[in-house]
Parts: C-alpha cells; sequence; structure tokens
C-alpha cells in the first residue's frame, strides 16, 4: 500500500462524515444493549454490546480530537483512559455484591465531576467577553447556557455522590445530618450558583470569580443537599443524583455537538428520573417532598440491638422449620439484604428444589428495595439459577399471602415490617411491603434481634404466628434442607 492511499485512508477516519457515522453505531450499540438489561438472562450480554458500544464512542472522540487539535491532545484522552482502566476494572471485579451500591454512587459522581470539568475547560475556551448581552463570548448563548447547566448539576452530582458513597461505606455516620433552616440554605446556594451564570452569559469581565461562585456554591450544595439524608431514602437519592449526571452530560454534549453525549445522557437522564420515581413509591416518598424535606431527614437514626417493642419472640430449630416447610402446600419464600449478606442464594435454591420434590409449590416474593440496589434480589437469585417465573413482584405476590401455608423470611426485615401499614407513626408508615404477616405461619431467618437499614422494630418478630430461626442464613438454609431431604 502507498503512501498516499495510507494519507487518504487517515483522511477518511479522521473525516466529520465517518465519525459521526461511529457515533451513530455506538449509540445504536449502547442503547440495543440496554434492552438487554430488561433480563437476567440477557443483562450479561446486553452489558457487553453497551460495553463495545462505548468502545467505538471513545475510538470515534479520538479521531475527532486528533482531527481538530493534532495527536498532543490525543495522547493525553488514552493515558486518561489507561488510568481510568487500571483502577475500574480490578474496583469492577473485586467489588461484593452488597457494595454495589456504593460503586454506582461512586462512579456516579466521577462521571458528573467529569461533566463540570470539561463544561468549565470548554467555557474559559469559548470566552471572549464582549458588551453585547446577547452575544457576550466566543461561543453563542445557548452553548454557554447548556456548559453552565452541565457545571452545576454535575458538580452537585459529584459531591453529592461522594456524600452517599461516604454514608454507604459508614466512613460518614449514616444518620441525617441537618443544619437548622437547611431548606433556605440550600434555596441560597442555588440562587448563588444560578445567579453567577447568568452574570457570566451577560457578558461579565469577572469571569474567574463567578465560574468559582458557580463551582463553590454547587460543591457545597452537593454536599448540603445529600448529608441530611436518612437510612431508608438513600436508594433513591443515588439514583435521582445518577439521573442528574445524564442531563448534566446531556447538556454538555449539547454544548460541544457531541451526539453521544446526548443520546447517552439524556438515556441515563430519562431512565434515571422513572427509576427515582418508582423507587420513591416503592418507599412511600415523593420526589418533591423528599427534596424540600432534605431528603428522609425524618426518618429515624438506627436503633440496632436487642428488639424494643419488649414482646416475647418464639426461637425455633432447624429441624421444626423443615417439618412445617415439608408438609405445607405452598411456601413463599422472601428474601432480604441478609440474604445477599450471607451469599445463601444458591443454599435457598437448594432447599427450594428439596421441597419441589415433596411436592411443595415454592414461590420467590420480591420487594422492589428488598437489599440495597434495585434488583439485588433478581441478580442474586438469577445468578443461583432460580426459574425467573417463580418470582413474584411485590403486587403480584400479596394476595397470595393470605392462602400461603409458610412464608420463610430469609435475611429481610424492613420490606416485611407491617408497621408500614399498621403505625402512623412509624417513619416508614405507608412504604408498601411484602404482606408476609398475612400467611398462616411465618419463620423469619436473621442473626439477632438487630434492625433492618430503616433502623426501627419489626413487629412481624413478636406476632405469636412467627417464630424465628437465629444464625447466619447460609448456614440455616443448609441445615434446614438437610432436614427436609431426611424426612
Ligand atoms: P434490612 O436491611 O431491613 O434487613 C436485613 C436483615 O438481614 C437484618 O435484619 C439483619 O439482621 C439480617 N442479616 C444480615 N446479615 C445476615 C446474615 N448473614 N444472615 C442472616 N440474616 C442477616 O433488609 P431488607 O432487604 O428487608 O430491606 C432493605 C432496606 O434497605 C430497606 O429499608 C430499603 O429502603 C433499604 N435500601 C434499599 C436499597 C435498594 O435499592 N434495594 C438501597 C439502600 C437501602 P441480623 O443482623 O440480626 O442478622
Amino acid at each position: 500500500m502507498s503512501a498516499s492511499h495510507i494519507s487518504q485512508g487517515t483522511v477518511f477516519l479522521q473525516s466529520t462524515n465517518f465519525i459521526d457515522a461511529a457515533y451513530i453505531v455506538a449509540f445504536s450499540l449502547l442503547i440495543y444493549g440496554m434492552t438487554g438489561l430488561t433480563g437476567p438472562r440477557t443483562a450479561v450480554r446486553g452489558n457487553k454490546i453497551a460495553a463495545v458500544g462505548m468502545a467505538v464512542a471513545v475510538v470515534a472522540t479520538l479521531l475527532r480530537q486528533h482531527e481538530f487539535s493534532g495527536s498532543g491532545t490525543v495522547w493525553l484522552i488514552l493515558l486518561g483512559v489507561v488510568i481510568g482502566t487500571a483502577i475500574g476494572v480490578p474496583a469492577a471485579l473485586k467489588v461484593r455484591m452488597t457494595a454495589m451500591p456504593q460503586m454506582v454512587a461512586i462512579f456516579n459522581g466521577v462521571g458528573g465531576g467529569a461533566v463540570a470539568l470539561i463544561a468549565w475547560v470548554e467555557f474559559r475556551h469559548g470566552f471572549v467577553p464582549t458588551t453585547h448581552p446577547l452575544a457576550p463570548g466566543g461561543y453563542p448563548l445557548r452553548v454557554e447556557i447548556f456548559e453552565l447547566f452541565g457545571a452545576i448539576v454535575g458538580s452537585v452530582s459529584f459531591w453529592g455522590s461522594n456524600i452517599a458513597f461516604g454514608k454507604l461505606q459508614e466512613i460518614l455516620p449514616g444518620k441525617p445530618i441537618k443544619l437548622p433552616g437547611q431548606s433556605l440554605i440550600n434555596l441560597a446556594l442555588l440562587t448563588v450558583a444560578v445567579a453567577s451564570a447568568v452574570i457570566l452569559c451577560a457578558g461579565s469581565h469577572s469571569q474567574a470569580l463567578f465560574i468559582l461562585g458557580i463551582l463553590v456554591a454547587a460543591a457545597v450544595l452537593g454536599n448540603m443537599v445529600v448529608l441530611p439524608i436518612g437510612g431508608a431514602d438513600m436508594p433513591v437519592v443515588i439514583s435521582l443524583l445518577n439521573a442528574c449526571t445524564g442531563l448534566s452530560a446531556a447538556a454538555t454534549g449539547l454544548a460541544l455537538g457531541n451526539p453521544v453525549m446526548i443520546v447517552a445522557g439524556m438515556i441515563v437522564g430519562a431512565s434515571g428520573t422513572i427509576l427515582t420515581n418508582q423507587m420513591a413509591t416503592a418507599m412511600n416518598r415523593t420526589v418533591p417532598s423528599i427534596i424540600a424535606g432534605g431528603f428522609g431527614g425524618a426518618v429515624a437514626a438506627p436503633v440496632g440491638g436487642a428488639g424494643t417493642e419488649g414482646g416475647t419472640v418464639r426461637s425455633t430449630s432447624a429441624q421444626d422449620v423443615a417439618i412445617q416447610l415439608s408438609y405445607a402446600r405452598l411456601v413463599v419464600i422472601a428474601p432480604g439484604y441478609g440474604m445477599a449478606v450471607a451469599q445463601a442464594q444458591h443454599a435457598v435454591r437448594e432447599l427450594e428444589r428439596a421441597l419441589e420434590a415433596k411436592g411443595v409449590e415454592v414461590k420467590y416474593a420480591i420487594h422492589p428495595v428488598a437489599g440495597r440496589m434495585p434488583g439485588h434480589m433478581n441478580v442474586l437469585l438469577a445468578e443461583a439459577d432460580v426459574p425467573y417465573d417463580l418470582l413474584r413482584e411485590m403486587d403480584d405476590i400479596n394476595p397470595e399471602f393470605p392462602r400461603t401455608d409458610v412464608t420463610l423470611v430469609i435475611g429481610a426485615n424492613d420490606v416485611t415490617n407491617p408497621a408500614a401499614n399498621t403505625d402512623p407513626g412509624s417513619p416508614i408508615y405507608g412504604m408498601p411491603i411484602l404482606e408476609v404477616d398475612k400467611s398462616a405461619a411465618v419463620v423469619v431467618l436473621k442473626r439477632s434481634m438487630a434492625s433492618g437499614f430503616a433502623g426501627i422494630d419489626n413487629p412481624l418478630f413478636y406476632d405469636p404466628k412467627t417464630s424465628l430461626l437465629f444464625g447466619d442464613a447460609k448456614a440455616s438454609v443448609t441445615e434446614i434442607t438437610a432436614e427436609v431431604q431426611a424426612l
């Protein structure tokens, strides 16, 4: 191949048409991959397809960058890719399933921070102050608006996600930290950030001062908004921050004319918003009330320790549970965070098989916020090859509890707490729950009388038809299975 052929090929690869086509391929793969995420069987393949889409987008961006600025910045981008890969891949491989929400929080935060930095750099790049109020800089006004929107929202998302990470990782106290007049302080910070952006767009010459004003106000706002979050509202906040990162990326994509950032950002923004709404509903919070009220500051701090109800609990043995289950017609398994901690999903699948071999019908009750991330239980049970048609969403299983002989609650607590239906004073009052207390008998597997994530007592444990089998969920389930098989 001659030198002129190579040079023509290089020109073609860097042409705007080729780069645009690569971007279209990239976001088509992203969207197609995401359709696979609707079910556990297709999720891994979907994820891989989306990852290929992201790789195509990175290559297209490198070519585009080369076209605009030569090879100097391309090497800087490649260095960033290498550093990001070196940190991200081992972290993702090592992370435990139970620590996944922290990981989502930190990755989301990094995304928001990157958007804020890009917006900042681009703004400085294109800013040439003039006295004309409608054309103040080198970029048109609409581009600046998108950039500054990205800077504010991305920065809030970065700092807010860091706090969410700290709380979930227990580096920061989990209980709400709230200042007097918190909502007014938040409003003042937002006003400073937006006012600085408006002044910049209007053509101020004190560029550095107002950019700094935006970044500092948005950073403090991000911290202030998330610090008051207590207990059970945390997942809603992570999902909301995720939606914010998506919107800020889309806005920056509009400013830069980058189609992949626009499409991917809008997908994240839209899906994050839908998920936030669904989770808020599942936890009995409205999104506006969460924002106005400092993200669930009313939720009680964890009390932990022994039961505060003062009632009597009935403890049982693996042998008795095995007899109860083996002579039942319908057994419902309600898993929760404790199943994830104990990694009991494979043992649970074995128990289900042993019961089915005895002619017992077994179903799984899945609460939308059981565990520590949306879909946590679905992922674990899919990993253990539990047939998907045995899984019942909360709304489908609740009418079945009155005809259930035994419900086996495995490491679930808050999502089964009847106080959500009966006690108006409870912090989780109104949260839809798995109504396991309506079944004929309930067996709860847990290690102690400690509370769950919301830090509140659970009257289910003191119900006369409930018995508790204390111990690690995996060990208890394995023991019950052995007893069932021996019967
Ligand atoms: P909970 O946190 O309410 O309860 C988990 C229970 O598991 C505890 O009572 C604990 O009791 C028990 N447990 C822990 N480890 C083990 C073990 N090794 N073996 C046996 N039992 C164990 O979990 P739920 O799933 O019921 O509820 C989820 C909570 O988390 C809700 O409040 C939800 O709002 C919140 N949340 C949900 C998120 C999501 O998106 N799914 C994200 C973040 C929070 P003991 O220590 O006595 O064993």
